[in-house]
């Protein structure tokens, strides 16, 4: 039996799946067939699988997708040409430009190059000025809109509750520290950003209600950092040797899960909380980016 306390991100995304295929039903009853479009330069093999995963559960969803793989070597010109093909085709609902990029292209000025109504990802300086601004038409990065949903679907109080998210990286920390922060029902935080120059991570740790981890250094939250009850979500994937593994490594997150479970309110699995709702926010954008072309 799974302890109590767990925070089920499968089971969540799987809600929201269920609720993208409704509206997918929905826009193909109405003519519109949504597709994503992901870019993957080069073979990093991290980026090939989680491009795969997210390709077959857009498929399983009844959203189109294909991959467009670049060589290596492509130039910042050419993956620009791409963008800007796949921003004037009238089916193409969502783009997604893998991480990491190769070091000839500035990743920014990609960002920056897709259309802000396709920037699925919530990467471009539109999206992200709009999540600051608490102008809920933009589109919120995947990893952090995934978190306030599992927070919202669990009945986690968020409002008035202090709130530390550690690592201040723009795909995670900050986006999810401007969620929290808003003026708004589902967030009214008191929010605290930690990383490697805080000088008193501890002790703003020690006293947060909830305690968000996204800085890529295995099993850093450790018992004495979190405060008992508190509410833990846990977002580093980092790869750590295992000799006992088949391939000598595996995965684990920034959470040291088997010491701090026990004393967390909730807390997520790592694998299976966050992972999956990032996809499940992605489908549900590029879905939210296709409707946009109904009103
Ligand atoms: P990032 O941009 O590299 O940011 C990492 C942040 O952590 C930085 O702000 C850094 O501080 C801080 N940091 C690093 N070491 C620290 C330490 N010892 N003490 C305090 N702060 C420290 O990373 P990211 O893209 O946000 O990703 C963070 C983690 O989340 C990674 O493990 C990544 O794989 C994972 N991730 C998971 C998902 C998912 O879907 N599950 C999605 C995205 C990312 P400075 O700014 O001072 O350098």
């Amino acid at each position: 039996m799974p302890p109590e306390n767990l925070i089920d991100g499968r089971g969540i995304a799987d809600q929201i799946h269920t609720e993208t295929t409704l509206r997918v039903e929905s826009l193909k009853a109405r003519g519109i067939q949504p597709k994503l479009v992901f870019v993957r330069v080069g073979d990093d093999p991290a980026s090939q699988v989680y491009v795969g995963m997210k390709e077959r559960t857009s498929r399983r969803l009844g959203i189109e997708s294909t991959t467009h793989v670049l060589p290596e070597q492509t130039a910042e010109s050419e993956l620009l040409a791409l963008i800007s093909r796949l921003n004037a085709d009238p089916d193409t609902h969502g783009i997604l430009v893998q991480a990491p990029l190769p070091n000839q292209i500035d990743a920014h000025r990609v960002f920056s190059a897709i259309s802000p109504g396709k920037d699925v990802d919530g990467f471009h300086p539109v999206n992200v000025g709009k999540l600051l601004l608490g102008d809920s038409s933009g589109f919120v990065p995947c990893t952090p809109a995934g978190i306030h949903e599992l927070l919202l679907r669990t009945n986690t109080r968020i409002e008035g509750s202090d709130v530390v998210v550690l690592g201040r990286g723009n795909i995670v920390g900050k986006p999810m520290a401007a969620l929290l922060c808003q003026k708004s029902p589902r967030a009214n935080a008191t929010v605290t950003l930690c990383h490697s120059r805080s000088r008193t991570l501890k002790e703003h740790c020690q006293r947060a209600d909830i305690l968000i981890a996204a800085i890529g250094v295995a099993r850093f939250v450790t018992r004495d950092l979190v405060k008992p009850g508190a509410v833990v979500i846990d977002v580093g994937v980092n790869r750590v040797s295992d000799p006992s593994a088949p391939n000598g490594s595996r995965l684990v997150g920034d959470v040291a899960f088997d010491e701090v479970q026990p004393i967390a309110g909730r807390i997520t699995p790592n694998p299976g909380g966050v992972g999956p709702m990032t996809i499940a926010m992605l489908l549900s954008n590029t879905v939210r980016a296709a409707e946009a072309l109904t009103r």
